[in-house]
């Protein structure tokens, strides 16, 4: 190729071919250059808007599925936070209520974590956001479920002791008595039947007929079955733990051994009137760490409010004991 251009020559009147300065050459390669570069690049982009390849087509939509994803999880994460926030809330107010226990506190739920960026290597892509905030979501799910975990433990350990607790403090009346006509004298001074004096009486009397059947008011082991000529004649003592024991007196018949256990309601023995006693009945005493208690105050499971009143209006009449 010959760089050349045609010119005009006004004096012979004639296009003439002439050569091409250095300068016009490049700038003519110049030129020619930036044209096929152009087009070039424009055609690429266009076919590039045009036609997608399908490698092209297969990121995309994996893109989309892996959005659809994040959308989901982000949703899953929500419902995850409220079931965590309803279980700290009903531990608090119903199990720790319920066992007269302190709420966790709220710094013990939520240990916050401080300082650092701990997403940083997150940052600058287009989700960044997005996925720094689900994986921040999802590690204070985890600290919080650790402490609830924790709370739970705790709950359910009380909860045994006390449902255990439950089962074993007396909390029945030891004979059958749903009348309440039983009760014969209560908790106090009483004239005493024998020695006809004003004496402290540290138990209650139920009267029934001998042989009527005697319950134990608690779970717990015999830990004395003992035949005396007076005072309390035939009794049975049952060690219920948490620091009581009851004892039952003046029996016909003993149906239980030291070192038996026994469950609330079962029958242990008979009513008789063996012992220093003026006729067929039941003496019954709760002792709460070795000290004499009303029973009156424990029969709260076979008693409602009402008939509770009624018994002690009943047990604490200036009556006469049957000791
Ligand atoms: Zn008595």
């Amino acid at each position: 190729m010959k760089w050349t251009r045609r010119r005009f020559n006004p004096n012979t009147l004639r296009v003439e071919q002439v050569p091409l300065t250095r300068k016009e050459i490049l700038r003519s390669v110049a030129l020619r250059v930036f044209w096929v570069g152009a087009i070039g690049a424009t055609s690429v982009w266009l076919f590039d808007r045009v036609f997608q390849s399908p490698a092209d087509r297969a990121r995309d939509r994996e893109i989309a599925f892996l959005e659809d994803q994040l959308e989901g999880m982000r949703e899953e994460v929500r419902t995850m936070e409220q079931a965590m926030e309803d279980m700290a809330q009903r531990d608090d107010a119903v199990y720790r209520v319920l066992l007269g226990v302190q709420p966790v506190p709220e710094h013990l739920r939520n240990p916050g974590i401080g300082g650092v960026d701990r997403h940083a290597a997150l940052r600058g892509h287009v989700h960044s956001e997005e996925v720094a905030d689900l994986k921040s979501r999802i590690a204070s799910l985890q600290r919080s479920m650790a402490a609830q975990s924790k709370s739970l433990d705790e709950v359910t350990s009380m909860a045994l002791e006390y449902e255990d607790r439950l089962e074993s403090i007396p909390a029945i009346q030891p004979i059958r008595n749903d009348d309440l006509n039983r009760m014969a004298g209560g908790w106090g001074y009483r004239i005493h039947p024998i020695y006809k004096v004003r004496k402290f009486h540290y138990g209650m009397d139920f009267s029934a007929p001998e042989g009527t059947e005697i319950f134990a008011t608690g779970d717990g082991v015999v830990v004395k079955v003992k035949r005396l000529y007076n005072g309390y004649g035939r009794h049975v003592v049952i060690r219920h733990g948490f620091g009581y024991e009851t004892l039952y007196a003046h029996m016909s018949k003993s149906l239980v051994r030291p070192g038996d256990r026994v469950k609330r309601g079962q029958v242990i023995g008979l009513v008789g009137s063996t012992g220093t006693s003026t006729s067929s009945h039941l003496h019954y005493e709760v002792h709460k760490d070795g000290v004499k208690v009303n029973p009156a105050h424990y029969y709260f499971n076979d008693l409602s409010p009402s008939e509770y009143e009624a018994m002690l209006e009943a047990s604490e009449g200036e009556t006469q004991s049957l000791d």
